[in-house]
């Protein structure tokens, strides 16, 4: 009986965090290497966001329920392993597709996935979203395709069970780079209204890289809009190769003075515009040997530049976060020399993750695990998947001010704070009715 009554305890403590009266009901896919059934609870609310606005203000804390369905089948080549990756989770995180709905019924996103032997960019053209379904750019930059193939001969046995289960983590909250990172930032610019042409696309994609360098996304962001909207006051239709071109140094640099170097990358972004102009007939070039040619771009940016300007997948880009994390879970040997980390990964990771294994790392590596602050709490590798878990912050329930510290990281963890909470009530539960058979 005293066990029953502390299960019971257990349980009150975890339901008291829900201070709102409003519920959502959720329903939670357990992944398939915890529990293979899939459970439906009452999901608490997600944490209010002290101070930071939600991704979607519009949306009413008294809607009565928001589903997302997120559901993807993948053909391997032989069209006979099919398998979905579905879940469903608090409306919030769609935010987007939410508003462009702007009614209660729940949004789907469907999702079909080709040939998974093709690099992820190309596959990803064929996402159909029952809601637009000719629009490639609606998917939202925080869904990416799990991978499919099996485990081969040479890479780590733990790499394809970390990568899914980081998509799937991934697909629960936002982070910078989602909208603010290099690849995102023309879309971003433009207030993802606008159809860029895809020089000019490519031509910002640039600039945004050469001012990443030691400079986070929000950072470089402000100094990408700062750019943007100096060109459109001069009567430029925004931040393009003819503005830079016709504009003074000083200005690019007053406009970026926020960034580290600045002054050294607005001289590199002069000279780069210049041989766009002189060199390749006003464009980016279409190689990783030209790319790096341009004053203050290295591999990374370059293989960064490559894909998500011409589709063209030699290389991955390698930041701190995927040096870090991949070095951690013994992906790569230790090394202090990204390149190493570069060549490590593109011996063994299939070609056709190299696109998406940079923002889907980097966002993850930016909110979740950053260096010293991980959140291995509500982080789903923490249950024998990470070498480097704080096991003591992993057991740890979540309490009120822990899930409000949370709240105060970049991004927006909410969903793994639902799934984390969710899971220890339904551990309290289980307990308890253990607890009652056995008296
Ligand atoms: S260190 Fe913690 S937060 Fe980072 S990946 Fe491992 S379990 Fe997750």
């Amino acid at each position: 009986m005293k066990r029953e009554a502390e299960a019971k305890v257990a349980v009150a403590k975890r339901v008291s965090v829900t201070r709102r009266s409003q519920r959502i009901l959720a329903k939670v896919s357990a992944t398939p290497r915890l529990k293979q059934e899939e459970t439906e609870l009452e999901l608490p609310p997600t944490p209010a966001r002290s101070g930071k606005p939600t991704p979607d203000a519009s949306i009413s804390p008294d809607e009565p329920k928001i589903k997302v369905e997120y559901e993807c089948l993948a053909k391997t080549s032989t069209e006979t392993t099919v398998s979905a990756l579905k879940t469903e989770l608090d409306g919030e995180l769609y935010s987007k597709s939410i508003s462009k709905q702007g009614s209660n019924s729940p949004p789907i996103i469907k999702s079909e996935l080709q040939a998974v032997v093709s690099p992820s960019s190309k596959a990803r053209q064929h996402l159909e979203y029952a809601s637009n379904p000719k629009q490639e750019d609606e998917v939202p930059p925080n869904v990416f395709p799990p991978y499919l193939g099996e485990l081969e001969e040479g890479q780590p046995a733990n790499w394809i069970e970390i990568y899914n289960e980081i998509v799937r983590m991934r697909a629960l909250i936002t982070t910078p780079v989602d909208n603010m990172g290099c690849g995102r930032m023309p879309t971003s610019l433009m207030n993802n209204s606008a159809v860029l042409d895809r020089r000019t696309f490519r031509f910002q994609l640039l600039i945004a890289l050469m001012l990443s360098s030691q400079t986070r996304d929000e950072t470089n962001f402000a100094a990408m809009t700062t750019l943007h909207e100096h060109y459109r006051a001069k009567g430029y239709p925004g931040l393009c190769l003819d503005a830079v071109l016709a504009l003074t140094e000083t200005e690019v640099d007053k406009c970026i003075s926020k960034v580290g170097f600045h002054t050294r990358k607005a001289m590199y972004i002069k000279k780069a515009c210049e041989m766009l102009a002189q060199n390749f007939n006003g464009d980016v070039p279409q190689t990783i040997e030209e790319v790096v040619s341009l004053p203050g771009v290295g591999p990374k940016m370059g293989h960064l530049l490559l894909q998500n300007g011409w589709d063209i997948n030699l290389g991955i880009g390698v930041d701190v976060h995927i040096h870090r994390l991949a070095q951690m879970w013994g992906w790569v040997p230790k090394t202090d020399k990204p390149e190493v980390t570069r060549s490590a990964l593109e011996d063994w990771l299939p070609q056709q993750v190299w696109a998406d294994i940079n923002p889907l790392l980097v966002g993850f590596g930016q909110t979740v695990c950053p260096i010293k602050a991980n959140s291995c709490d509500v982080c789903t590798l923490s249950d024998g998947l990470c070498d480097g878990v704080n096991k003591k912050l992993a057991r740890t329930p979540l309490t009120e001010k822990r899930i409000q510290k949370i709240s105060k990281l970049r991004g927006n963890l909410d969903g793994l704070v639902s799934l984390r909470m969710a899971k220890d009530l339904l551990e309290a539960e289980r307990l308890s009715s253990t607890m009652k058979k056995e008296d």
